[in-house]
């Protein structure tokens, strides 16, 4: 009899887990979830599983797989379900906050889950939230330029002026950089940087590119000025685009950089020794650096569309001198002239080439024929 109940049960268990709703995980989007919340009744990856186990007063995991399942349980799974605790826990997010993927950090994977679920951040309308007032100030550890060493630092964050802002001294009145906030992008970088909350915060200075690397120990603090920066963002855009949709005005928040890690490069004339070199592509923005923290980039390359003449190639031009160590070469033509890298190993090569192709495929936007015609302006 036992036995009966039990196989009918698994049958059922089965039934509810087959659902499309339950096909991808309810926090990260992972596709064949196969854990499950008790508590909370929604289907989850193995990772998120990790994070909801840390909450205990909110939500109780169990493995699909190979844990046992009581009826209850169950039945409460029946009842619930990812799309029914979309409507809940997601019912009212703001149009700048980020919601993370599996491929994410994390702390921000555990910030949207704890935002979700412990604080219920979005389950009401118009609720005032720690980013969406469009002030934030506070302290943040900020790496030195000199000596790699990370100093508290006053930050400033406002809407009305459309800036962030840092002070070398706590009392000073006059900020040590004003960051004009339609040129930041901010990515968590925790292993470049080397804490686990590390963020990177890119801007332009006179058209060139600035970082800035900060972390804070409390995980909820940096995801929080994360979505504050995000907010004042949107809140920019939708002053100059007052047309723009919501999606358009998501689609030109900040954004991960599509790749890094280190190539060789050679000089204009191609006859220059490869140099291993760090780079970053942010989007159209081809940087390097001598090494991953540096406050600022030893170039840029713009890469443009297709249509435009630009193009990547596996593989140097025939008859290449300058002497390199890596051997899996790529090229990238523009215009005016051809840059030469190699990376170390083919599987490098590969995810550069198709990071390289992503952006050349699309279209090129106005302002993005702007920053060309800069660009070419300055080299
Ligand atoms: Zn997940």
């Amino acid at each position: 009899m036992m036995a009966e109940k039990d196989d009918k049960n698994i049958k059922a268990l089965r039934e509810v887990w087959r659902r499309p709703e339950n096909a991808l995980c309810a926090d990260c989007g992972k596709p064949d979830p196969d854990w499950a919340s008790y508590t909370l009744g929604v289907f989850i990856c193995l990772r998120c599983s990790g994070i909801h186990r840390n909450i205990p007063g909110i939500s109780k995991v169990k493995s699909l797989r190979m844990d046992h399942w009581d009826e209850a349980q169950v039945q409460f799974l029946k009842q619930h379900g990812n799309a029914v605790a979309k409507a809940m826990y997601e019912a009212h997010i703001p149009i700048y906050y980020y919601q993370p993927t599996h491929d994410d950090c994390h702390v921000l994977r555990e910030q949207w889950i704890r935002a979700k679920y412990e604080r219920k951040e979005f389950t009401q309308p118009g609720r005032q939230l720690p980013y969406s007032n469009g002030l934030k100030e506070g302290i943040l550890w900020k790496q030195g330029r000199d000596n790699g060493q990370f100093l508290p630092r006053k930050f400033l964050l406002s809407e009305r002026e459309g800036c962030l802002k840092y002070f070398a001294k706590q009392d000073a009145k006059e900020p040590k950089i004003n960051i004009k906030i339609d040129t930041i992008n901010a990515t968590f970088q925790p292993v470049k940087i080397g804490k686990p909350n590390g963020l990177q915060i890119t801007y332009l200075k006179d058209n060139k590119t600035r970082n800035i690397f900060l972390y804070h120990e409390d995980g909820k603090e940096i995801v929080d000025w994360f979505n504050a920066i995000r907010s004042v963002q949107a809140h920019y855009l939708k002053v100059a685009f007052p047309v723009a949709s919501d999606n358009e005005i998501k689609s030109r928040l900040m954004r991960n950089f599509l790749k890094e890690g280190y190539m060789e490069k050679t000089g204009p004339k191609q006859r220059e020794a490869f140099k291993k070199r760090w780079f970053t592509l942010d989007h159209r923005r081809l940087m390097y650096f001598k090494d991953p923290l540096d406050a600022f980039a030893k170039g840029e390359v713009f890469v443009g569309s297709g249509e435009h003449g630009y193009s990547v190639k596996q593989g140097l031009p025939p008859g290449t001198q300058g002497g390199f160590s890596w051997h899996y070469g790529l090229t990238i033509v523009t215009p005016d002239r051809e840059y030469l890298f190699t990376c170390e190993t083919e599987s490098e090569q590969q995810d550069w080439i198709a990071a390289f192709s992503r952006v050349i495929e699309q279209p090129m936007t106005p302002q993005e024929y702007a920053i060309e015609a800069y660009f070419k302006l300055s080299s």
